[in-house]
């Protein structure tokens, strides 16, 4: 028996030795099996996006994408792996609708771009194109609950950067019809996706923050999960992408974005951004990229350092900003805590200075 108690243990346990889905599946196919009706239906659609999260869905390698949609989900409808096209295709949307109204999963992948609807074309119901700025609320209104998978779905992402010519919004500041859950990531891990999944299937909704994402995998701080941060805390500190120490300097938004990157890394436990070197660019965080985290290269301004040492100002993000900020740990959130987060971004700072032996000591205030 799959308890709740015992999926959300799995779910934090879950380290680089095996992906949620490979613990989870052979208990989560006698569950499912138990399931009245079986599998519910799933429906997923493409939004404004680049698809990206069907491509990391696939990085699955054990349970390989086969069996997540064969033994997890029943995968009716995705524009990007099934083959029925036109007339054929677009009956699965109304059988679906129909025929298992309040309990299908709607997922959305990317986002709704109600400013240019054309941008979007889903499909074709006897030539005439169906809108991802219809199909998606029409669908919505009758699923048992919708998950946008990725930023662009649960918070516009890259695809709402300024000047946003698609008019593009995540798909809950547009769907008010049913829940919406939100698993961000740019991106998503295939364990937030088939973990909410799984939770919506056999508990219900899962526990989720202020923006709706999951706690089971956004409750903590990139940062406060960090290997580097002992180097933090010793005040060693990268001078560029790909050196040792801690990656605040070079742009890292770990402090301000909530995730569990470092424990559940990615393609199976091979690697994370951080781990290669890469400061994380905030792509779960609920105004990524335009609204704090981007310059990517830029670092999180008004950040306390260890040893009193203050890190120049730059683009730190505005309300969301402010909010993600009480989750630092106190050393940080001190520094927020003393000035108030400006409404405007931040100018950035020029590229870090070299310093010798990569100690932040020119940085004094
Ligand atoms: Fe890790 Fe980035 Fe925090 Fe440094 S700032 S400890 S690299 S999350």
């Amino acid at each position: 028996m799959l308890t709740r108690r015992k999926f959300l243990k799995l779910c934090v346990q879950t380290t680089v030795a095996a992906s949620l889905s490979q613990l989870l599946l052979p208990d989560l196919a006698r569950a499912l099996r138990l399931l009245p009706g079986g599998k519910p239906a799933v429906l997923w659609i493409e939004g404004t996006s680049c698809t990206g999260n069907t491509v990391s869905l696939d990085n699955s390698a054990d349970p390989a994408l086969r069996e997540v949609l064969e033994e997890i989900i029943d995968l009716r409808y995705s524009q990007l792996l099934m083959w029925p096209q036109n007339n054929e295709a677009v009956q699965i949307l109304y059988d679906t609708r129909e025929k298992q109204r309040d309990n299908f999963i709607l997922v959305v992948e990317g986002g709704i771009p109600l400013g240019m609807p054309e941008a979007v074309i889903i499909g074709a119901n006897d030539g005439l194109p169906l809108y991802a700025t219809e199909v998606i609320p029409w669908l919505a209104e009758a699923a048992r609950a919708v998950v946008a998978v990725g930023n662009c779905a649960a918070f516009g992402g890259p695809a709402k950067t300024i000047p946003n010519p698609t008019g593009t919004k995540g798909v809950w500041e547009v769907v008010t019809s049913k829940p919406v859950i939100n698993v961000p990531g740019c991106p998503a891990h295939p364990d937030w996706m088939v973990g909410t999944l799984v939770h919506l299937l056999l508990y219900g909704l899962p526990e989720t923050d202020e923006f709706r994402r999951p706690r089971l995998f956004f409750s903590k701080l990139v940062h406060d999960l960090c290997p580097r941060r002992f180097a933090f805390f010793d005040g060693k500190f990268a001078q560029a992408p790909g050196g040792e120490g801690c990656l605040l300097k070079v742009g890292c938004k770990g402090p301000i974005t909530h995730a569990d990157c470092p424990t559940r890394k990615f393609n199976d436990g091979v690697n994370w951004c951080i781990n290669a070197g890469n400061p994380c660019i905030g792509c779960a965080a609920p105004d990524f990229p335009d609204g704090g985290t981007a310059p990517f290269f830029a670092r999180l301004g008004d950040v306390h350092l260890p040893a009193g040492i203050r890190s120049t100002a730059v683009s730190v993000t505005k309300a969301v900003g402010a909010a993600t900020a009480l989750g630092i740990g106190g050393h940080l959130a001190a520094g927020f805590a003393r000035r108030r987060l400006g409404k405007n971004r931040l100018a950035p700072v020029s590229a870090p200075q070299e310093t010798s032996g990569g100690k932040d000591a020119q940085d004094h205030d």
